[in-house]
């Protein structure tokens, strides 16, 4: 009998361990589902199925060089996982765990059908370095603060990569038609034609390119250290589409990251890589501690935060989704948002702060934004960062911290090229183009939607207001 392997947030072959099982065992038969109608189960956003598109195709690629054949479904997981075993009379199932509620109900009740059904099922830990239960607190607690948390995770050894299993373990492609496979073409993932070419130019999908950026990374990895803050330099590593959907492994990123100039005792660069890797972790363990993570703040005192709603409120919410504040930096973020699908990281934190803070609309509403834009949204890392922008988070930076973009974009983004490059308004002779307001209305660009300094204060009282 075959052994199906079920594929979810992990479109890769190399370190798979639950192709590596499958393929020890005997025959096998890959198997996809696209699951948006389980309880609870967010459906992708926009550039996420853009990029589940290619991925998909690259991973049939990878297969079939192995001899494997990808049977692709669309429909609730607990039932078309079933109904697969079913009509291919498999004899067992593996799969790589996942961390997010929904997700968690749909395979233990997979898991509970094989029981009751005489198929195997085993579950692999694969898309984080450290299951979410092995990383506890002195007295068996999770972890609220990273840099314990850290100091933990940084001390445990992390298991070595597998390499991509031999070739000509594939089931018969008959199977495959059998199975009811369906072409994805058929599920509309890609985006409309220009958001399509926009993030085709941005980004190239797969394992094979997601292996050359990381290889690329390495190669700058100096600069990281000093220069991962600064929108104006591409000096991060773009992993996160890559990590988001699995094509490379964190086990991989990490030891490649260890071994790279080992002989040369490591870099600052290297080591503050490793960290933001670890923040990934962090953020996954809540998720598995909190499953309501988007929608439930850790700190109960904002429950009474008096978020604002209306039209007023929706349209100050449609204006930073579509890069129009007024605020330059803030513009700037939200149109590399909307033209790359991705967002450097300092600018998230100034956007998320900007909405949060001076608009007072309700973090809830910004995660939406970006979890339907954004190449690398995911459950965790997402809500998570929004709790930390916004305060309501674990260790997050508190409420009364609130970004100055004005500042941040002088410092992070001292010559303004970020800036520039986004904002074409902004890029003529003779203005400051950090400064709001400076343009008249002749020049296409918006006045400021707030005062900086007077919607800090707004938010100040009325956080205030909440103790
Ligand atoms: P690098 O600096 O090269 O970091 C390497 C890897 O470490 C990243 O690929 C990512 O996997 C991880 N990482 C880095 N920073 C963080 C962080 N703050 N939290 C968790 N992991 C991190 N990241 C996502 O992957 N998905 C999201 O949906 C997401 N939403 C965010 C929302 C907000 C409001 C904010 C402030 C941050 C969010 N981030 C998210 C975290 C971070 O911005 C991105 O991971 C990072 O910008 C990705 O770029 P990079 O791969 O070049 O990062």
């Amino acid at each position: 009998a075959v052994t199906v392997v079920w594929f979810r947030d992990d479109l890769r072959i190399t370190d798979h361990p639950a192709l590596d099982a499958a393929v020890r065992r005997g025959r096998v038969l890959a198997l996809y589902v696209l699951d948006e109608d389980s309880a609870d189960v967010l459906p992708l956003g926009t550039a996420a199925r853009w990029w589940l598109d290619g991925s998909l195709r690259s991973l049939r690629a990878s297969l079939a060089e192995l001899g494997i054949p990808l049977v692709s479904r669309r429909g609730p997981a607990g039932e078309v996982v079933p109904e697969v075993l079913r009509r291919t009379g498999a004899g067992g199932i593996t799969w790589n765990r996942r961390y997010g509620g929904p997700e968690r109900a749909v395979d233990a009740a997979v898991k509970q059908w094989c029981a009751g059904h005489d198929v195997e099922a085993h579950s692999f830990a694969a898309a984080l370095l450290h299951e979410p239960w092995e990383v506890r607190t002195g007295t068996g607690r999770p972890y609220r603060v990273f840099t314990p948390f850290w100091k933990a995770l940084r001390a445990r050894p992390v298991r070595q990569p597998l390499p991509a299993p031999p070739a000509g373990r594939g089931a018969p492609p008959a199977l495959a038609a059998a199975a009811g496979d369906e072409d994805p073409q058929a599920w509309a993932l890609r985006a409309d034609r220009r958001r399509a070419e926009d993030l085709g130019a941005s980004w190239t999908t797969g394992e094979a390119a997601a292996w050359e950026r990381l290889d690329d990374f390495l190669d700058r990895v100096e600069d990281y250290a000093e220069g991962h803050d600064r929108p104006d330099r591409d000096a991060t590593s773009r992993l996160s589409p890559h990590l988001r959907w699995g094509e490379l492994s964190p086990h991989a990123v990490w030891d490649a990251t260890v071994r790279h100039r080992a002989d040369q005792g490591g870099s600052p660069g290297l080591e503050k890589f490793l960290t933001e890797l670890g923040w990934r972790e962090f953020n996954w363990h809540l998720l598995h501690e909190h499953p309501d993570l988007h929608r439930r703040h850790l700190r109960p005192r904002f429950d009474a935060f008096p978020w604002r709603s209306g039209e007023e409120a929706a349209a100050d919410l449609s204006a930073w989704r579509e890069g129009r504040t007024g605020v330059p930096l803030v513009d700037a973020g939200m149109r590399q948002l909307a033209g790359t699908g991705w967002m450097h990281n300092r600018v998230r934190m100034v956007t998320a702060s900007f909405l949060v803070k001076n608009l007072m609309v309700d973090w809830r509403a910004g995660v939406g934004v970006f979890h339907d834009a954004l190449v690398d949204a995911d459950a965790a890392n997402n809500a998570a960062n929004w709790q930390w922008v916004a305060g309501s988070g674990a260790d997050a930076s508190p409420f009364f911290r609130i970004f100055n973009p004005v500042t941040q974009a002088r410092r992070f983004d001292p010559e303004a090229r970020y800036v520039r490059r986004w904002v074409p308004e902004l890029a003529a002779e003779g203005i400051d183009p950090h400064e709001p307001g400076l343009l008249g209305p002749s020049a296409g660009y918006p006045e400021p939607l707030v005062d900086l300094r007077a919607s800090r204060q707004r938010a100040l009282d009325a956080w205030a207001a909440t103790a």
